[in-house]
C-alpha cells in the first residue's frame, strides 16, 4: 500500500487554551541558523606566504627607465588610477540604487490584490509576539463565515472553490463539437459525466431502482429477498458470493480488504496488501470508550456516544427509506453497530497506523487460507480470479506465495469475529447486513438525493456543517474524482503555464539546497546518518503542476477509454468509474511501480510525499495565489508555497518518513546514536503539542508528530532557502515591498506563512479532526510552528520569553 503524507486543506481553527505552563527547553543548537558571511580577512588570510613590499626594487627599476618610458609608466598609472575611481563611484551608485529599489513598492495588479488580502485580515491592534496568529488572521475571522454546505472555511478553501468555479465554468461551456462526439475524448467525457450528475430530475425519477438492478445484475438478490432474509440459518455462500464480487469487480472490500500497491521493502514493484476492515464511521475511535484504553475522557466518550446514536438514526431511516419496516430496521442497525464495535476493538489506533515498520507483516496465502477454510471462502481461487484479466500476463497463486499484512494477529481476530457471526444461525445475517448496507452507503451518493437528505443530520453531527454542499460543488468534485486529468487538462491550460511551473521547481530546488546545507550545521546527528540523509535528500524526486501525459491527446484518452458515460444514467456512469478504476488497479500487480503516476489530480489544493516513491508532489492547484504567483515579492511566495514544499521535503524524514531509505525502500539507515537522538528530539514536540488544546480537548501530540516535524522543518528551510536567495540577487525585481504595508520583506514571509492558515471551522469539525486528522489543527499550525523559529523572533524582535517567543523550542530539522 502506497503511505503517502499530504499537507492537506482540511484546517481547522478554534480556541486555543495554552497550558498555563510552556514546555520547558532550552534552544541548543541557535549558532546552525545563522548564515553569516565568511568575511575573509585580507591580512591575516595567508598570513605566511605574504611577502612585504620592498621600496628598493622599485627606485633601482625606475632609475633604469629612459625618461619618456618613465612619463608613459607614470600617465599609465595615472590614468588606471582615474579608471579605478571612475568604477567605484559608478559601483557606488548601483549599490545605492539596489537599496533604493528595496525600499519601493510593487504596484502590479498581483502585489495590489494579494497585499489588500493580507491587509484586510490582519488586526495590527495586537502584539506579534505575543499572538501572531490574531495578529494576521484576528480580522479574516471576524470578515468570513463558514459558507453553506461546509464545516470550515480557510484561505486554502477560499482557493479550492476558485478553482471548482473555474472548472465549472468550463464544462458548462465545453461545446458538444461533433468532434467530441465522433472520437472519445477524455473532456467530454468529463463533461457527460458532470451533467449526469446535475441531472436531478431523472436521477429522482429513477429513485432506487438503479441499486435494485445492480443487486440483481450481480448477486441474483432482490431488495425484498435482503429485507426478509432468514435470520436463523447461516449465510457462508451468500458472504463468499458478496465477497468476491465486490472486490474483484468494484474494489469494495468491507472485512478482507485487498488492495494493490507497492512493496514498502522492495518498493518498485506492486504486491497484494490486507488491510483493516471498513467501518462505517471512519475511525475506531467513535465506537470505544476511553476507558478500554485504560483513560478516562467522559466528555469525548459523551460526544461519541451522540455520533453512534445519530449513526443509528440514520442508518434506520435509510433502511426504512428501501422498504424495511420501523423495527426490523432499528434492530437490524443496532446489531450492524454491535458487530462494527467488535471489529473496532481489534482494530488498529491511528498511533499505530502510523508506525511503517510495526504494521509490515508477510503472511503466506496458506496462513490466509487457514483463517477463511471456515468462512468457506476459496482464498487461491477468489484471488487468482481476481488477476486474471490479463490473458498475456496469466496469474496463478499458491499457498507458498504472500500477502502483505498490518498485522497477523489482527486478521486472526477479525476472522474469529466472523467466524462467531457467520457460523452461528442466529447471528449470521447481521454480517450480510452489514456488508449490503456499506455498499448502499458506498453508492448512495449516485442515487436519489433523498439519500443525502436522510444522511444529512449525521454530517451535521459529524462536521457540523448547516446544510448540503450545493449540488455543482459536489458534482465538480465527484467528477474530478472520476476524470481528474481530463479536467486538470482544461484547468492548467486555463491557469498553469510553463513560466510558472519552472519559478515552482527553482523555489523547490532552493529548499532542497538549504535542507542539504542545514545537514552539515547539524551536531546531534553522526557523519554516517548524515551522508545517508543526504543520499535521500539527492534522490528524491519531484513533482510539480500535473502529469505530462495530459497534454497528450491519446495517452490522456487511453486512461478513461472503454467506459463512455451516458448523460442520464449517473448511478451507472459512477459504477463503470469503479469498474474502471478497479481494472487498472488489478493491472497494477506483479508490475513494475509506475512512477509517472499521481496521486492527486491537478486542480487539487493540497500537496504530498510519498516514502516508497521517496517523491514531493505539488499539483498546479496549490500553485496559484495566495500560496504562489510569479508577479508579487519573493518573500511571499517562500512564507507560503514555500514552508509547504520545505512541510514536504522534511516528511521523507520525520517519524515515518526516516524508515524508508533513498529508492524508498523501509530499511533502517540510522546509527544508534543519531536514532537516539532523533527520538530525544521527538519527544519535544509530542510534549509541545500535547500542552495545546482545542474547544476543551487536548490535541494529541503524538498523532500529529509527522505533521508537526514537517511544519516546523518546512518553515525553517524555507526561510533560510530565502535569505540565501536574497544573498544571491539582490537586485531581483521580486524584492519590492507591497503597498498599504509597513512590513519588510522578512516580516512579510512569516505573514504569508501564517495568512495561508487562517481558518475557521465548526465545533463538531474540530472534534471529527481531533480523532481523525494527523495535522496540528490550523491555529496550532501557526503558534506551534513560530513559537519554535528563532528567526521569526528576530524577524520581529521579541522580547525573550514573550507567548511567541518562549525560551523552550524544540528543533528537528
Ligand atoms: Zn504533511
Amino acid at each position: 500500500m502506497s503511505r503517502y503524507k499530504h499537507f492537506d486543506d482540511e484546517l481547522s481553527t478554534a480556541d486555543v487554551h495554552e497550558a498555563a505552563v510552556l514546555p520547558e527547553l532550552d534552544v541548543d543548537e541557535p549558532n546552525q541558523l545563522e548564515f553569516k558571511p565568511q568575511l575573509r580577512n585580507y591580512e591575516s588570510n595567508g598570513a605566511s606566504s605574504t611577502k612585504k613590499f620592498n621600496m628598493n626594487y622599485l627606485k633601482i627599476y625606475l632609475l633604469r627607465r629612459s625618461r619618456l618610458e618613465r612619463f608613459l609608466m607614470i600617465t599609465t598609472i595615472l590614468l588606471l588610477f582615474i579608471l579605478f575611481v571612475s568604477f567605484l563611484s559608478v559601483y557606488n551608485r548601483q549599490q545605492e540604487k539596489k537599496a533604493e529599489r528595496s525600499e519601493q513598492i510593487c504596484l502590479t495588479p498581483a502585489c495590489i490584490q494579494v497585499s489588500s488580502a493580507i491587509y484586510s485580515g490582519m488586526n495590527e491592534s495586537v502584539e506579534p509576539c505575543d499572538d501572531f496568529h490574531e495578529f494576521v488572521c484576528g480580522q479574516w475571522i471576524k470578515k468570513n463565515i463558514i459558507p453553506k454546505g461546509h464545516s470550515s472555511w480557510s484561505t486554502t478553501k477560499e482557493l479550492s472553490r476558485k478553482n471548482l468555479i473555474l472548472l465549472k465554468g468550463i464544462l458548462e461551456q465545453q461545446v458538444t463539437s461533433d468532434e467530441a462526439q465522433r472520437d472519445f475524448s477524455a473532456e467530454y467525457e468529463a463533461v457527460k459525466f458532470y451533467r449526469s450528475c446535475m441531472n436531478v430530475n431523472d436521477i429522482e425519477q429513477q429513485g432506487v431502482q438503479p441499486l435494485e438492478k445492480f443487486l440483481q445484475e450481480n448477486f441474483n438478490f432482490t431488495l425484498n429477498q435482503w429485507i426478509h432474509i432468514d435470520q436463523n440459518r447461516t449465510w457462508e455462500e451468500q458472504f463468499a458470493l458478496l465477497t468476491k464480487i465486490l472486490l474483484s469487480k468494484y474494489g469494495f472490500s468491507y472485512f478482507l480488504t485487498i488492495a494493490i500497491g507497492p512493496d514498502d521493502k522492495n518498493s518498485s514493484w506492486n504486491v497484494l496488501h490486507v488491510n483493516q476492515p471498513q467501518l462505517g464511521l471512519d475511525s475506531r475511535d467513535y465506537y470505544i470508550n476511553s476507558s478500554t484504553n485504560n483513560r478516562s475522557d467522559p466528555e469525548t466518550d459523551a460526544r461519541n456516544k451522540i455520533i453512534r446514536d445519530t449513526y443509528i438514526k440514520v442508518a434506520a431511516d435509510v433502511l426504512q427509506y428501501i422498504g424495511f419496516d420501523k423495527n426490523q430496521s432499528e434492530k437490524r442497525i443496532n446489531n450492524i453497530v454491535a458487530f462494527e464495535t467488535e471489529l473496532a476493538i481489534v482494530s488498529l489506533p491511528m498511533e499505530v497506523l502510523q508506525k511503517p515498520n510495526e504494521t509490515y507483516f508477510l503472511m503466506s496465502l496458506k496462513q490466509l487460507q487457514d483463517l477463511y477454510q471456515p468462512l468457506r471462502v476459496d482464498i487461491y481461487s477468489l484471488l487468482n480470479d481476481m488477476l486474471n484479466i490479463n490473458a498475456s500476463n496469466p496469474i496463478k497463486l499458491d499457498e507458498n506465495d504472500q500477502v502483505i499484512v498490518l498485522s497477523i494477529d489482527l486478521m486472526l481476530k477479525v476472522s474469529k469475529i466472523l467466524q462467531a457471526y457467520l457460523l452461528n444461525p442466529q447471528k449470521s445475517h447481521i454480517v450480510i447486513d452489514h456488508i449490503l448496507f456499506s455498499l448502499i452507503f458506498d453508492l448512495s451518493s449516485h442515487l436519489s438525493t433523498t439519500f443525502e437528505q436522510l444522511s444529512f443530520p449525521l454530517l451535521k453531527e459529524l462536521y457540523g456543517m448547516e446544510s448540503l454542499p450545493e449540488r455543482w460543488e459536489h458534482c465538480i468534485k465527484e467528477t474530478d474524482g472520476a476524470f481528474g486529468y481530463g479536467l486538470g487538462a482544461l484547468y492548467t491550460k486555463a491557469v498553469f503555464g510553463e513560466k510558472d511551473r519552472q519559478q515552482a521547481y527553482e523555489l523547490i530546488s532552493n529548499i532542497r539546497e538549504m535542507f542539504d546545507k542545514n545537514l552539515d550545521q547539524m551536531v546531534w546527528i553522526d557523519e554516517q546518518s548524515k551522508s545517508e540523509a543526504k543520499k535521500k535528500l539527492k534522490k528524491m524526486t519531484e513533482k510539480v503542476g500535473y502529469p505530462d501525459f495530459i497534454n497528450n491527446r491519446t495517452k490522456l484518452n487511453e486512461r478513461y477509454i472503454g467506459h463512455s458515460m451516458i448523460e442520464n444514467e449517473y448511478f451507472n456512469n459512477g459504477i463503470k468509474v469503479l469498474q474502471r478504476e478497479r481494472r487498472r488497479s488489478i493491472l497494477k500487480f506483479r508490475q513494475k511501480v509506475d512512477l509517472t503516476d499521481w496521486s492527486m489530480t491537478p486542480r487539487t489544493v493540497n500537496a504530498y510525499y510519498t516514502s516508497s516513491a521517496n517523491e514531493i508532489v505539488f499539483p498546479a492547484g496549490i500553485l496559484q495565489p495566495p500560496f504562489f504567483h510569479k508577479d508579487i515579492p519573493i518573500s511571499l511566495n517562500y512564507g507560503a508555497i514555500g514552508t509547504v514544499i520545505g512541510h514536504e521535503i522534511t516528511h521523507g524524514f520525520d517519524d515515518q518518513g526516516r524508515e524508508y531509505d533513498a529508492d524508498g525502500n523501509m530499511r533502517s539507515w540510522w546509527t544508534k546514536l543519531a536514532l537516539d537522538n532523533f527520538e530525544e528530539r521527538t519527544k519535544c514536540f509530542v510534549e509541545q503539542y500535547s500542552d495545546y488544546a482545542l474547544d476543551g480537548q487536548a490535541e494529541n501530540g503524538q498523532r500529529t508528530l509527522s505533521e508537526n516535524i514537517a511544519d516546523n522543518g518546512g518553515l525553517k528551510l524555507s526561510y533560510l532557502a530565502y535569505q540565501k536567495h536574497k544573498q544571491r540577487r539582490l537586485n531581483n525585481a521580486n524584492d519590492l515591498r507591497l503597498p498599504g504595508l509597513s512590513y519588510n520583506n522578512d516580516q512579510l514571509f512569516f505573514i504569508a506563512f501564517a495568512h495561508s492558515w487562517c481558518s475557521l471551522e465548526t465545533r463538531n469539525a474540530i472534534h471529527y479532526d481531533l480523532i481523525n486528522d494527523p495535522h496540528s489543527p490550523a491555529r496550532i499550525r501557526i503558534i506551534g510552528t513560530i513559537s519554535n523559529s528563532v528567526e521569526f523572533a528576530q524577524t520581529f524582535s521579541c522580547q525573550p520569553k514573550s507567548r511567541m517567543n518562549p525560551s523552550k523550542k524544540c528543533h528537528l530539522w
